[in-house]
């Protein structure tokens, strides 16, 4: 293969610039051409494509988001979409794709694969919901960003004596409420794949108030409910004042960790490295600190499991 392109795809997460860059320089290292695709699939569809150098990716390293945008496309959802895409890859010549995203971009580039045009995938998303990798790029900074929210949040609960209840990402996966739950020190984690016990979670407030403790901190995955509507029930259950902070967007921006630009590094080599051997149709993935990668149908039919142990751990050293 001579003549590549990149594209980022579904919700931004930091490191996905530190992936580009290790794509189109491992690229170049190898005498391929590159092309970068803006505004992921919906970028490929209206040709949006420019050749991209070793320079064109300079000092990117350090920046969040992704400097070729990113896009959700319905229209590459539908076959005319579909065509749109192979016809353009063609017109520029383009021979494999790697695509930087989420499960859902992934299943776009099963599509692209299966219609004979080589897709790699390599996952950067700050839920880290996407089974076979143990983590994907733009999760370590993430987590990294809600524990100094949460440290900043601790100050004020405990000064007032309150309990305050802090909302992040998740939608189906709490592995940022878990992580960061754990590292916080928070008194509950509430999660999608735990039912969700609010007499239970009150209970602990109370036990611990009467141990003497006067504030506590509560992770909600938004997947698990809401912050403002469970604000309203844990102070009426535990009769203690309860605040809500939902952390937002906020979580998806700022520089990349230094473990998500070397893991988006690591991932981005070795796309380039499958595609340069003409392999398609590979999740890319780390497992064990070895880059991996996996068939894509295949990867994306794994059962999604949760870290259990770090959630019950998190129990045990909150009491
Ligand atoms: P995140 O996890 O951050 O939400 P994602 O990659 O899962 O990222 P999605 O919005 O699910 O984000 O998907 C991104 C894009 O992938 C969609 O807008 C669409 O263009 C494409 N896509 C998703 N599902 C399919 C599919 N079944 N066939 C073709 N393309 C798809």
């Amino acid at each position: 293969m001579k003549k590549i392109g990149v594209l980022t795809s579904g919700g931004d997460a930091p490191g996905m610039n530190a992936a580009i860059r290790a794509v189109v320089r491992t690229a170049v290292y190898k005498g391929m051409q590159v092309y970068g695709i803006r505004r992921g699939f919906n970028g490929l569809i209206n040709g949006e494509i420019s050749q991209m150098d070793v320079t064109s990716v300079g000092e990117i390293l350090h920046r969040g988001g992704t400097i070729l945008n990113t896009a959700r496309s319905d229209q590459f959802k539908t076959e005319e979409g579909m065509k749109k895409a192979i016809n353009i890859l063609k017109v520029f010549g383009i021979e494999g794709l790697v695509v930087i995203g989420g499960d859902g971009s992934f299943r776009g580039a099963r599509e692209l694969s299966e219609r004979g045009f080589p897709t790699v995938g390599i996952p950067g998303t700050i839920d880290n919901d996407i089974a076979c990798t143990e983590q994907s790029i733009g999760f370590d900074t993430a987590i990294n960003t809600v524990l100094d929210a949460i440290n900043k949040i601790r100050d004020t609960v405990s000064s007032h004596e309150r309990t305050n209840i802090i909302e992040v990402m998740g939608r189906s996966a709490g592995d940022i409420a878990i992580y960061t739950g754990m590292a916080g020190g928070a008194e509950g984690i509430l999660i999608p794949e735990m039912p969700l016990d609010i007499d239970n979670l009150c209970k602990r407030i109370i036990e611990g108030r009467n141990r003497g403790k006067t504030s506590s901190i509560i992770i909600l995955a938004e997947g698990a409910g809401k912050a403002m509507e469970m604000e309203r029930i844990i102070e009426e259950k535990t009769g203690m004042e309860t605040r809500a902070t939902v952390l937002g967007y906020i979580q998806r921006g700022g520089s990349p960790s230094a473990a998500d630009i070397i893991l988006a590094s690591r991932m981005g080599y070795h796309a380039v490295e499958l595609l340069e051997k003409n392999i398609g149709n590979r999740i890319v993935s780390i497992r064990g600190n070895k880059i991996v990668d996996d068939d894509i149908m295949e990867a994306l039919s794994l059962p999604r499991s949760f870290n259990q142990e770090l959630y019950n751990l998190a129990q045990v050293l909150s009491i």
